[in-house]
């Protein structure tokens, strides 16, 4: 399986699809996380052999605090974690932390949070911070501050004081295995593996895994092998079988493919057929074609027949074609 940079993703999957993996997984955790966004308690652990899952999930559990909802990662709050600029955020990722840097952090939080309701410190490694750091920060933990969430991750759980993590919401992370995943996904008649070629991420190999979205990936490369002359077209229009609750996807599509051809990149598509496009035509009408099935995307959405849309749409296309030829 080859799908790369997933890391958030795999988190999100997990996340969003959890009644799905609850199976392999086994994590009732993410029904305490559920609840726990709306109503945080004051300070939260997150452990595991595998630091790195460890961060990304703390960090979108921090973000859905903030973001008020499971994160969309598309609001201004969200995405003010994405650039790590929440000002409520202190994010300490220091290897190993003195009583002096806990004093700081106690200083900053006698301050109230600037915009949001908490303030949320996130303490990475934690098994870094030395014992008498950890009595300090103890302190704090025994007093909690009703608007501050402290947010803890490590590996190494066996190095944190008794008294600590008596004080702390302790969430065991497994590691998550990718394989497992696939698997799991087969037996709910998902396969994934068609997808081994393609740079994409990991919800749109499942998104795009669905019949219907198949069916609209096979429609676009008969249309585009068979667009050679205008005489094509009624026939390629005649034979569009395609749902009118389908119609802008397949538009969408279209124009992914045209960006792939593009640029080159495969995506979702058959390498074949991109290179075949790549082919045919000239980048200069690549780049007008894109405008032209914007144009008929934006003719869809105010309703105006599908048929006609498509058969303008193939006809522009091969006149752009000839013009530059
Ligand atoms: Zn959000």
């Amino acid at each position: 399986m080859l799908i790369n940079d997933f890391f958030i993703e795999k988190i999100w999957f997990i996340w969003y699809n959890n009644n799905m993996l609850k199976s392999i997984l086994n994590l009732p955790i993410f029904e305490i996380l559920n609840k726990d966004i709306y109503n945080p308690s004051h300070a939260y652990l997150f452990y595991g052999e595998d630091e790195l899952f460890n961060i990304e999930f703390a960090k979108v559990f921090i973000a859905s605090i903030f973001c008020g909802k499971p994160a969309c990662f598309q609001c201004e709050s969200c995405r003010r974690i994405e650039l790590n600029r929440n000002p409520d955020l202190l994010i300490i990722d220091k290897s190993n932390l003195q009583v002096a840097d806990i004093e700081s952090i106690i200083e900053n939080i006698q301050l109230k949070p600037m915009i949001y309701d908490y303030k949320i410190v996130f303490i990475t490694n934690a098994e870094g911070i030395n014992d008498s750091a950890q009595n300090k920060l103890l302190k704090t933990l025994e007093e909690p501050n009703p608007h501050v969430i402290f947010v803890l991750t490590c590996t190494n759980f066996d190095k944190l004081l008794p008294t600590i993590k008596s004080r702390l919401n302790k969430h065991y992370l497994p590691t998550i295995n990718l394989d497992l995943i696939a698997n799991d996904l087969k037996l709910q008649g998902i396969n994934i593996d068609k997808f081994s070629h393609c740079d994409i991420t990991l919800t749109d190999a499942i998104k795009y895994s669905s019949t219907d979205n198949n069916e609209l990936i096979y429609t676009i490369e008969h249309c585009m092998y068979n667009l050679k002359s205008s005489k094509d077209i009624p026939q390629i229009v005649g034979n569009l079988k395609i749902a009118p609750e389908q119609r802008k996807e397949f538009l969408k599509l279209l124009l992914k493919m045209t960006d792939c051809s593009l640029t080159g990149k495969v995506w979702i598509f058959d390498p074949k057929l991109i290179e075949y496009i790549r082919s045919m035509y000239s980048l200069k009408v690549l780049i007008k074609m894109m405008k032209l099935i914007d144009k008929a995307y934006n003719m869809v959405e105010s309703n105006v027949n599908f048929n006609y849309v498509m058969d303008k749409l193939f006809y522009d296309i091969l006149k752009e074609k000839y013009l530059c030829k």
